[in-house]
């Protein structure tokens, strides 16, 4: 049996950015994995091509109301962001989800690093939205730019 692993949809070619384009990674195309693949905020009704967002607090400030989510523009577009992770969250524990690769940088994927809400390109450590939820519900996350991590999570028998 495949293993079941929740990818960012744009990374297996959805056209889900922010920029209606796609950052797919044919080696993970090629896998001999069932994805499950999602898009948080395509998820929270954001339009594509959007606003690009940027997180302007960690991901626990934001669930707690004490931070929130802008475009570029300045829209607040924090609830869509909650709304589209909560589902997601849904959708991955519905189907025993364990692991999942998350695209790097993303407000909403991003592992370990992501831009610093000040839209000037400068990162600062810290996870998207929904990689931080993944983890608080025991989905273990790898970063789309950790190849090794890739690797071992792509082996598992
Ligand atoms: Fe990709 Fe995640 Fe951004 Fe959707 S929210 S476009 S899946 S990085």
């Amino acid at each position: 049996m495949k293993n079941k692993i929740l990818i960012s949809a744009c990374i297996l070619g959805e056209n889900c950015r922010y920029d209606g384009k796609n950052c797919s990674q044919q080696f993970l195309i090629n896998a001999n994995v069932e994805w499950l693949p999602v898009c948080p905020e395509v998820q929270g009704n954001l339009e594509t091509p959007r606003a690009p967002a940027e997180l302007q607090g960690n991901a626990e400030e934001i669930l707690r109301g004490n931070s929130r989510i802008l475009n570029n523009v300045g829209e607040d577009v924090t609830s869509n962001f909650i709304n589209g992770t909560k589902k997601c969250i849904e959708i991955a524990n519905r189907e025993n989800i364990t692991f999942a690769i998350l695209k790097s940088r993303s407000p909403s994927c991003g592992v370990g690093e992501v831009y610093d809400g000040s839209f000037s390109g400068n990162l600062t450590k810290g996870d998207g939205l929904f990689s931080h939820l993944c983890q608080k519900n025991g989905i273990k996350i790898v970063s789309s730019d950790d190849y090794s991590a890739i690797q071992k999570v792509i082996g598992r028998k």
